[in-house]
């Protein structure tokens, strides 16, 4: 196998059902911190001298009513997520700065980025319909901005949590694995660390 076009692994059932396990578990991840704020006001209520139920439990519930519009927020963002297929056109380091620079750093295309903390590293990747996207490569993650080089073509497929895929890894001896964002050899079938099937 080349691996010169994009996997034909996502369309198997396989993958769908794994895909279908991610969601689910995020599901239900959204719902236990949901819920979480009013479990901890109840038993703080029942369990301390200082404050009752009817006092906490209305706190418990503001933050759970917080926490659930935020998880709605993001559910909503994430099911719009359409796939697309692009170009890297462009890949840039942002050094740190120092807290002082107050205006902030931005990138090429001027979309602000904090770089207070430790440098950027992006990916920018131009759709078939001309929009750019932006690809940052995490702290612990810089192998994702070495991984992508400028002409490559990718795609994005919504609902992995590493939802880029390189059209062509013949080049390559590793890829990302979709499903938990670490570094796997090309040669593997199943990811090492999250047993799940490699996208290649
Ligand atoms: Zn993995």
């Amino acid at each position: 196998m080349e691996y010169t076009d994009y996997s034909r692994l996502t369309e198997t059932e396989q993958v769908k059902e794994a895909l279908a396990k991610v969601r689910k578990t995020s599901r239900t991840w959204g719902v236990i911190i949901v819920l979480l704020p009013i479990v901890i006001a109840f038993c703080v209520g029942i369990f301390s001298k200082g404050i009752t139920v009817a006092k906490a439990l209305p706190i418990g519930l503001g933050v759970s009513v917080i926490f659930l519009i935020f998880n709605l927020v993001n559910w909503v963002k994430e099911s719009a997520k359409k796939p697309w297929k692009g170009v890297v056109v462009d890949k840039e380091i942002l050094p740190v700065t120092n807290r002082e620079n107050s205006s902030g750093t931005r990138d090429k295309y001027g979309k602000k980025r904090d770089t207070t903390r430790h440098e950027v590293r992006l990916v920018h990747v131009r759709d078939e319909e001309g929009k750019i996207h932006t690809i940052e490569a995490g702290v612990l993650s810089g192998y994702v901005y070495d991984y992508f080089n400028v002409g490559d073509q990718l795609r994005f497929v919504p609902g992995f949590p590493f939802p880029y895929e390189k059209r062509d890894k013949s080049q390559d001896t590793y890829t990302i694995c979709m499903w938990c964002s670490r570094k796997v050899d090309l040669s593997e079938e199943t990811c090492p660390r999250c047993h799940k099937p490699v996208i290649k």
